[in-house]
């Protein structure tokens, strides 16, 4: 096994003995699997969901619901194929019948993101929605330009980390565009700006 393989498959083994998650007894519970992330381990964009839903955490694989066929036809059209990008969450088990992560959960698996950012190091991250916005944001130089999703989404920032300068761009999450035909067409849009800072 390759050397990033090998690190990517420690964070999952930790992330499956993580006992003092809030989360960890619900997985249990609901025979979940926690979803670690899937893709190409050179990726050169890395997208970051909220946590896994329950497709997801009943296959353990990230956005492979719903929401997940609205970001394969968002990937679609700006000619990206899936398996070429890495996709992962903020939060890796499922909250409660889907309610928001609570601090304590994204302060407990966010250094798990952290290590597989170092990891895979891609150039460019994009953000699925508010909580993995904030968090990118600000821990990768960028709290003085965060506002809500709806004022800097598509915009490109430069974030700071230890490989070097990336791009960071917040989206809105997939699952807000399930049911709004407007908010699908400014995601499609938004794409476009991906393809551009690859
Ligand atoms: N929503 C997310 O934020 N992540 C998933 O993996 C699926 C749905």
């Amino acid at each position: 096994m390759d050397k990033k393989s090998e690190e990517l498959k420690k964070i999952r083994d930790e992330v499956l003995n993580l006992k003092e998650s809030p989360l960890y007894e619900y997985r249990n519970e609901n025979n979940y699997f926690p979803v670690i992330g899937e893709g190409s381990h050179d990726a050169k964009i890395m997208f970051v969901g909220e946590a896994p839903g329950q497709n997801e955490a009943k296959t353990a694989r990230p956005f492979c619901g719903a929401a997940g066929k609205i970001l394969d036809e968002l990937l679609a059209s700006i000619s990206l194929e899936r398996k070429s990008v890495y996709v992962t969450n903020l939060v890796k088990d499922r909250p409660q019948d889907n309610r928001d992560p609570e601090p304590n959960e994204i302060n407990l698996y966010g250094p798990y993101l952290k290590r597989q950012i170092e990891i895979i190091q891609p150039k460019v991250i994009a953000t699925l929605g508010r909580h993995s916005m904030k968090y990118i944001f600000e821990n990768y130089g960028l709290s003085s330009v965060l506002a809500s999703v709806s004022k800097i989404h598509g915009s490109a920032f430069t974030g700071k980390t230890s490989y070097g300068d990336i791009t960071v761009v917040a989206l809105y999450h997939p699952a807000a565009a399930l049911y709004n035909g407007t908010l699908r067409a400014v995601m499609k849009e938004d794409f476009k700006v991906l393809k551009n800072h690859m």
